[in-house]
């Protein structure tokens, strides 16, 4: 369990600090007063996204709807190299997606190793919505994506496909590099209290053909459960993979974690594994419960994310959540 002082701490710094502190409340203490609807998602290219997102929460829409639609902003951007269209390569030079989408019934869909797709993230909802399923990988996604009136396109552009080339001379194809991954996970809750996840990216750039990382893996890099919070994750997946980030973490929360507090308990978990080998290991993760508060933590400095509501449209960096 969090220690009193560590709960007030976290939730003063989740809350983006002191302007905020209206929102601490002891466990076993709340008002019963929910922030809502709000909108987190990672990195600095959440906030295009977030605002995305807050039409829909602002007119009344779905926790679903939104993070959908707000996902879809890095996605179609082509200077967004780490998610969808303009993603960096493979090491073989492919681009190679991966998405996943929850909602506050324990429904979710996901795809993994798709190809040519703009939207994986709005594949992800058709299986959730339109098959018996929760994944569909590969080939298989791809002929679902295209029955289901999905364009295929090339997603590599010149720019990309310049790096690419540029790294297999230079690097002899090491797939593992430390400042080359950003996915975007974006978290709501709505107008009605429901909460919901989102998850899309191209993964690792350089990666081994056929790779997938934690992003559409539900449990890993998102998870859902309307009665504790909302979880994800970015960084390197296998580490995410490995100690279940999100479900850990919704978990941690339903057992009365803080938001902040669960997200470092878990970062915690990887470094413990890790022991002195996570210099160039960057993990972080968001969450948010069901009263609207939210937190987050990393192993690296340069981790941040993008929070909207009513009264905020801000980017926190470490320095503004971090306890340590
Ligand atoms: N988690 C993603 C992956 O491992 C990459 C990232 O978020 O940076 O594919």
């Amino acid at each position: 369990m969090t220690t009193r002082r560590g709960f007030l701490r976290s939730t003063v710094f989740a809350a983006g600090a002191l302007p905020f502190i209206n929102r601490l409340r002891l466990p076993g203490f709340r008002s019963g007063s929910v922030t809502k609807p709000l909108v987190l998602s990672t990195w600095n290219f959440g906030m295009p996204a977030n605002k995305e997102a807050w039409k829909i929460l602002d007119a009344g829409g779905k926790a679903l709807d939104a993070v959908e639609a707000g996902v879809k902003i890095p996605e179609g951007d082509p200077k967004v190299t780490s998610v969808g269209y303009g993603g960096l390569p493979d090491r073989d030079g492919h681009v190679t997606l991966d998405a996943c989408i929850m909602d506050e019934d324990f429904n979710c869909g996901s795809v993994a190793f798709l190809e040519g797709i703009m939207h994986p993230i709005s594949v992800a909802r058709l299986v959730m919505e339109k098959t018996p399923h929760i994944m569909l990988a590969g080939d298989g996604a791809l002929q679902f994506a295209l029955q289901n009136g999905f364009k295929k396109e090339n997603l590599l552009t010149p720019e990309a496909e310049k790096k690419w080339k540029e790294w297999t001379e230079k690097n002899n194809y090491i797939p593992y590099e430390k400042t080359n991954h950003d996915t975007i996970g974006m978290i709501a809750i709505d107008k009605a209290g429901n909460l919901s996840g989102a998850v899309t990216t191209s993964g690792l750039k350089y990666k081994y053909h056929g790779r997938v990382g934690d992003s559409p893996i539900i449990g890993a890099a998102l998870y859902v459960n309307n009665d504790a919070g909302a979880a994800t994750a970015t960084g390197v997946g296998e580490e995410v993979i490995r100690i279940c980030g999100a479900h850990t973490i919704v978990e941690l929360m339903a057992n009365g974690y803080s938001p902040a507090d669960a997200c470092k308990a878990a970062v915690e978990r990887i470094i413990k594994i890790k022991k002195d080998n996570i210099k160039d290991i960057q993990v972080g993760f968001l969450a948010l419960n069901k009263y609207g508060e939210y937190g987050a933590y990393a192993i690296q400095n340069d981790f941040e994310y993008a929070v909207y509501s009513e009264t905020e449209n801000n980017i926190l960096k470490k320095s503004d959540y971090s306890f340590r």
